[in-house]
């Protein structure tokens, strides 16, 4: 089998815990692979690098194309520009793909949910472009270009033929953005209309759409969304399968992926051994996917199924005790 070079990007607060945990599941499960681990966040910060996002990060992400990447800590309202916006921009890893999925034996209030949420990654409200007008008066551009979304409206139909999923939802507020947001609208339905006829379209305002997910998420099948309405709707989503440590993600371009869960750096567990790994452990079956190793992708799947349906080793999260690595030892247990 052909050594896969993956660069592993731990991250901050539970990221060096969850990625731990993701590699030795990844490598248990019979993954030949060279880690090229990097620094990025406070941590870099920390080991002497000038930038959270230090060029040697960058140049391991572009020269290698794929990386798992644990979660990274942005302060609010002022300090460093976040890792996730640099590095989605700077390697146009332009759309955010996130799974929703119920699991056996993670009990929530819903069953059988299944849906998958297509963000754009690059631009909208996270353009990063803030101004002082005057003091009291500041402003944040909302950018939005024909050339973003389209390419996200067709890499969601794209993803939508190649995964035989049946309709692509936009949620949007283009009634009250509607020049921006307009334009997100509009070029999902001339994709659509000239392209993928055969995929059903359909479009809600964000605000009645997260009603309507909730009320019956067996409803929604694929989520189009600009990048905002994309970070909000995620979190929500996750709420409805067990929460943020059983949802993935990948941020993908047309030269790299770097492959994440949702969640964040969760200062609030951060080194204390609790958090739960799986979400970041399927981020790894994505990627195995990704990188064709569908049989060792398959093996994992089966190994987290039968530790949740077993239901004795799970974390605090989805209401048991276990710890992170009593998670990732009863994963590898399962494997054989
Ligand atoms: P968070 O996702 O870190 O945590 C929200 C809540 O979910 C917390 O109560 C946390 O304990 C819990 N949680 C998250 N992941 C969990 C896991 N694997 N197991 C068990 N519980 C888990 O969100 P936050 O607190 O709003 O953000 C913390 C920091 O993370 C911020 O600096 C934020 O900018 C950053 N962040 C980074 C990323 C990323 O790097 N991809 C994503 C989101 C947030």
């Amino acid at each position: 089998m052909a050594k896969h070079a993956i660069v592993m990007i731990p991250g901050d607060g539970i990221g060096p815990e969850v990625t731990s945990a993701a590699r030795d599941v990844l490598e248990a499960a019979g993954l030949s692979v060279e880690w090229v681990e990097v620094p990025a966040g406070a941590v870099a910060l920390e080991q002497g690098f000038e930038n959270v996002l230090p060029q040697r990060t960058l140049e391991a992400v572009s020269a290698h194309k794929v990386a798992l990447k644990g979660p990274v800590t942005t302060p609010v309202g002022g300090g460093f520009t976040s890792v996730n916006v640099q590095l989605r921009k700077k390697l146009n890893l332009y759309a955010a793909v996130r799974p929703v999925r119920s699991l056996r034996g993670v009990k929530t209030r819903y069953e059988n949910v299944d849906l998958i949420i297509i963000r754009e990654n690059t631009e909208g409200l996270y353009s990063g472009i803030e101004n002082e007008i005057t003091p009291g008066v500041v402003t944040c551009l909302k950018v939005a270009t024909e050339v973003a979304c389209t390419r996200i409206a067709r890499f969601a139909f794209r993803y939508a033929t190649n995964r035989h999923r049946r309709r692509i939802t936009v949620f949007h507020k283009a009634n009250i953005m509607k020049l921006t947001v307009g334009m997100f609208l509009n070029c999902a339905r001339r994709v659509h209309e000239q392209e993928y006829p055969d995929i059903e379209y359909e479009e809600l305002i964000i605000d009645a759409a997260c009603m309507k997910v909730v009320q019956d998420p067996t409803r929604t099948d694929m989520i189009l969304c600009e990048n905002l309405y994309g970070d909000v709707v995620s979190d929500l989503c996750a709420a409805l399968v067990g929460g943020l440590g059983v949802v993935p993600g990948a941020n993908i371009g047309d030269e790299a992926a770097v492959f994440e869960a949702v969640h964040g750096s969760a200062p609030d567990i951060a080194g204390k051994g609790v958090a739960n790994p799986l979400a970041c452990i399927m981020s790894g079956v994505m990627m195995l996917r990704h990188l064709n190793e569908d049989a060792i992708a398959e093996k994992i799947k089966h190994a987290y199924d039968a530790v949740l349906t077993e239901g004795k080793t799970l974390t605090r999260d989805l209401g048991g005790t276990a710890g992170t690595k009593d998670f990732t030892a009863a994963v590898i247990e399962n494997l054989r």
